[in-house]
């Protein structure tokens, strides 16, 4: 669809550690269709503004993912103004739960030598007494597509970490409640969402604060997860085949 150079193939879909080229997880994973973005799309004025938005969003994202993550490492923060009612939310969950993250191990590379892969965890951490792979997302929900990544994380992992049992995803983000009927109304990307409940469809809605929301899923059983990333794997090797070999892969 879109032609890239061998060279723009290699650093945006890889890593080279110690002079090896290897594929990078989050490129495999995104051979795999997503649906819900032609909802998305469908929903946009045209091609340029779900660009646009999807861009945006992203930013938000990252700046979002960068702020907890210098939390977790027990630095000073400082907090945009934007993404508070999340980060406090999620401070606040943090210390609830007693959740510690391994320093050594924030954005940390993890490499698979034998099945040529690598990527970037977001954090090692203890939680309920359990030492596991978390793994940040700002999304408005957590979808069953985020396990095959960490499953690619966990295999190489557990090789290396005899205690690492399970893995999290942390989903942090934020929106404000109708105060009259409860819908919830999200704003991202520029973009306003608005997610009805029973009967608000003729209310004409009253927005709370902002508020933060954290939700934290445990999914201890990775296997299937990872046949799953290999196939993947294999399907994203046949799609890019051509650059592949141009870049020495095969
Ligand atoms: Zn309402």
């Amino acid at each position: 669809m879109f032609s890239l150079t061998p060279e723009k193939f290699k650093e945006t879909n890889g890593y080279v550690i110690d002079g090896v080229w290897y594929p990078r997880v989050t490129s495999i994973v995104g051979i795999k269709s997503k649906p819900a973005l032609y909802y998305f799309y469908a929903e946009m004025k045209n091609f340029k503004q779900g660009e646009d938005v999807k861009k945006q969003s992203a930013e938000e994202g990252t700046l979002l993912h960068e702020t907890v993550e210098s939390i977790l490492l027990g630095k000073e923060t400082e907090i945009d103004s934007s993404i508070r009612p999340a980060v406090e939310a999620f401070i606040k969950f943090k210390d609830e739960k007693n959740i510690q993250a391994d320093a050594e191990w924030v954005e940390k590379r993890v490499v698979n030598y034998d099945e040529r892969y690598a990527g970037t965890i977001d954090a090692l951490a203890l939680i309920d007494g359990k030492f596991g792979v978390l793994d940040i997302k700002t999304s408005q929900a957590i979808y069953r597509d985020y396990n095959l990544q960490t499953s690619a994380y966990m295999e190489p992992l557990q090789r290396q970490l005899s205690k690492l049992s399970t893995r999290w995803i942390i989903r942090i983000d934020q929106n404000q409640k109708c105060l009259k009927c409860g819908a919830i109304l999200r704003t991202k990307g520029g973009r306003e969402k608005i997610k009805t409940g029973n009967g608000s469809a003729s209310c004409s809605h009253e927005w709370g604060p902002v508020q933060g929301e954290v939700e934290l899923k445990e999914f201890p059983y990775y296997e299937d997860d990872y046949s799953a990333f290999l196939g993947a794997k294999k399907l994203w090797e046949w799609e890019n085949d051509y650059l592949l070999k141009q870049v020495g892969y095969f």
